[in-house]
């Protein structure tokens, strides 16, 4: 069988201006030419600085906004086609996670109410079957079954992602987009939820698409890693190949100014220089050309498109993917 999620040369461009001056200024490329799959139970984490069109990804998959071109397909089938009822079944199946466990949880309903409202859009529950069912998602994500009469301010902010995890878990997905789910918790905080996921995803089987700016915590978790620059993916990879040897030079240079946890292995001399350019008016070319530091003449001119190496990872970059680009155009000179 193919892969649970594949998404084709998704795009979201949102203009700027628009409304009573009918035309656009501008146009802001959020997202451009994206495509990546997720096999089930795996997890691929999009990483990259703010602004660099993960979140607006997620919103894509989630189909809370619509691209502006592009597909998303869950076990091969597009979800732009989906009429009612199926859209139902696919919504059952590819729940979220969102960053700010405060303000994405109800208020005034108790953590039980929470956790099993979306399975009660599906079919009614008795107060008596709510209650087990509370119960038992709440100790799947390490919580006291007590807890289920608590209102979020009762509360602590660890707490209240694991609701926010178990709500997603209640209508049993496939597929949970988490958009930066862990950075609004503290540091120690944080391992606990990432672990909770990860012995998750072994006992559920749950595919991930987890969106984060830590290369930490992308590196404790992912199992491939999709990093994005400016709207684009500019590499893609196993997490282990990723960080041993990053290929494309805004890879390395985003290891290179993490901070180390591991302290044999040895930092790259590639400083990020310069803030991210605006997607407003992305730079022509590589977006990344004017903080590159091996940048050449055609950076400026054209687009590098994302190809396979031959390890089996995806760069686009006209320097660092041979058999194109550059190579290419020399190979293409002396013949
Ligand atoms: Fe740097 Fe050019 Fe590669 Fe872009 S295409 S990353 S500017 S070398
Ligand atoms: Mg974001």
């Amino acid at each position: 069988s193919g892969p649970l999620l594949t998404v084709e040369n998704l795009a979201k461009h949102y203009p700027l201006g628009a409304g009573f001056l009918k035309k656009p200024f501008a146009v802001v490329r959020a997202v451009e030419d994206v495509s990546f799959s997720v096999d089930a139970g795996e997890t691929l984490c999009i990483v990259g600085e703010s602004g660099c069109g993960k979140s607006t990804v997620a919103r894509l998959l989630m189909r809370l906004v619509d691209p502006t071109a592009g597909r998303v397909l869950i076990d091969g089938t597009d979800i732009a086609g989906l009429r009612n009822h199926e859209l139902r079944a696919w919504r059952r199946r590819m729940q979220m996670v969102f960053q700010d466990p405060y303000s994405s949880l109800n208020p005034r309903l108790t953590a039980g109410q929470i956790i099993t409202e979306p399975i009660e859009n599906f079919e009614r529950l008795s107060s008596k079957q709510r209650n087990a069912l509370a119960a038992d998602l709440l100790q799947k994500v390490g919580m006291a079954p007590e807890m289920m009469h608590r209102l979020p301010s009762e509360l602590s902010g660890g707490q209240r992602q694991r609701l926010g995890i178990a709500r997603a878990l209640s209508l049993k997905p496939s597929l949970i987009i988490a958009d930066e789910p862990v950075s609004a918790l503290d540091v120690s905080v944080q391992a606990q939820i990432l672990n909770l996921l990860l012995d998750l995803q072994q006992e559920m089987g749950i595919a991930f698409v987890f969106i984060s700016h830590d290369l930490g915590v992308v590196e404790h978790i992912a199992h491939r890693v999709a990093v994005m620059y400016l709207g684009r993916i500019v590499e893609l990879a196993p997490c282990d190949a990723l960080f041993a040897k990053p290929v494309h030079p805004y890879t390395e240079a985003l290891i290179a100014a993490a901070p180390v946890p591991d302290p044999m292995r040895i930092r790259l001399e590639v400083p990020l220089q310069g803030e991210v350019p605006s997607p407003i008016n992305p730079p022509s070319g590589c977006a990344f050309h004017p903080r590159c530091p091996i940048a050449v003449d055609r950076c400026r001119i054209e687009v590098p498109p994302l190809v396979p190496m031959p390890d089996g990872r995806f760069v686009a970059c006209h320097v660092r993917a041979p058999g194109t680009g550059i190579q290419s155009q020399v190979d293409t000179i002396a013949n």
